[in-house]
């Protein structure tokens, strides 16, 4: 397997988990929608043509905060996505853009660039199906490939029968593949697999790194990690969405927000999550419990913030360039310590 490293002598993705844990920021949907530069709906990241110098920010600013893998911004922005939207002619485009964005970041950062496919939504147990999807999938990693990717990233699948799609398109081209599948409400694939065995199959099948991304959040995701490590030998992935889903609703799209009468339709999946965000030590806590378990690809999913990322960094021991900038509540004029601090504020610290 090619594990192509974009400066000769630097360590490629395969280096990296051999020798420890690596980081990978996702979610740059979400923050640039709440930017006010993706629309929420068909979700297609125009972003990358409309306003490059954004994208390219967003990538040092996860990179800045811990990221070692800078990911090519091409979710959803697939073949069915464009003609969802009436602009297949962007796709090209679209797709080399996003790539040299995210190479350039990568080699001036010496972070590892990886290419990005993702479900296609219209996968279907049939051969036609099957076939055009496989062609989605071939045409992206092409791109990928001629942009000199490190490797590859499939993701976001509900399918297993899509996500081996992803991986025989990505293993043909010879690049190395990191498959994360997406479950939602039921602890099993779409085809009706349990994600343990669906991740076995996968690595049997030669992913490099298998696991799950999206969809639930640290505290519902984790129970299924830990089956996945049992069940596989080789690296696993757990990058969950940062919210707080629970047992009983314990998927993003499932959750229900009782103090709240004013969302438009009611549901607060996909903008209006807010009130369940979690904190960056909650992702910490996630960071560690993940890598207790040998979980080696970290990341967070949609609704990732830099500082996340930064907590997540610094609960595997490290000191990414943001850690300059992490909380030192010491000098705070009413809640620090330091004894230059007026004394009449720390005294009304109670009043806060
Ligand atoms: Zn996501």
């Amino acid at each position: 397997m090619r594990d192509t490293a974009h400066v000769d002598d630097a360590p490629g993705l395969l280096d990296r988990l051999a020798a420890g844990t690596v980081i990978c920021a996702e979610g740059y949907l979400f923050e640039l929608e709440r930017r006010g530069y993706l629309q929420a709906g068909a979700y297609v990241p125009e972003v990358v043509l409309e306003h490059p110098e954004l994208v390219t920010g967003l990538h040092r600013e996860f990179v800045h905060a811990g990221s070692e893998v800078v990911q090519a911004f091409t979710y959803y922005g697939h073949r069915e996505k464009l003609r969802l939207i009436g602009k297949e002619d962007l796709l090209e485009p679209l797709n080399r853009g996003a790539l040299e964005i995210a190479a350039a970041v990568a080699r001036e950062s010496g972070t590892l660039a990886a290419g990005n496919i993702c479900n296609t939504n219209i996968y279907a147990d049939d051969a036609e199906s099957r076939r055009a999807v496989r062609a989605i999938f071939d045409e992206q990693v092409a791109w990928i490939a001629q942009a000199g990717m490190d490797f590859v990233i499939g993701e976001t699948f509900s399918f297993e029968a899509e996500a081996q799609l992803a991986l025989a398109a990505i293993r043909d081209a010879g690049l190395a593949s990191v498959i994360t599948l997406a479950v939602h409400r039921a602890p099993q694939t779409r085809d009706g697999l349990d994600p343990a065995e669906a991740c076995a199959r996968l690595a049997a099948a030669g992913a490099d790194v298998v696991g799950l991304n999206c969809i639930r959040g640290p505290r519902t995701m984790l129970p299924l990690i830990r089956t996945i490590r049992a069940a596989v030998d080789g690296h696993v992935a757990a990058l969950p969405v940062p919210y707080r889903t629970t047992d009983a609703e314990p998927s993003f799209q499932s959750l229900t927000d009782p103090d709240c009468d004013c969302i438009p339709g009611g549901r607060p999946f996909p903008t209006a999550l807010d009130p369940f965000l979690c904190n960056r030590y909650e992702i910490a806590e996630f960071a560690r419990a993940a890598a207790a378990l040998d979980v080696r690809y970290l990341g967070v999913c949609c609704g990732a913030g830099p500082h996340m990322i930064r907590s997540m960094a610094e609960a595997l021991g490290r000191r990414p360039p943001a850690s300059a900038y992490s909380p030192d509540m010491s000098r705070h004029a009413f809640l620090g310590t330091d004894a230059t601090l007026r004394a009449a504020n720390r005294a009304w610290a109670e009043e806060l």
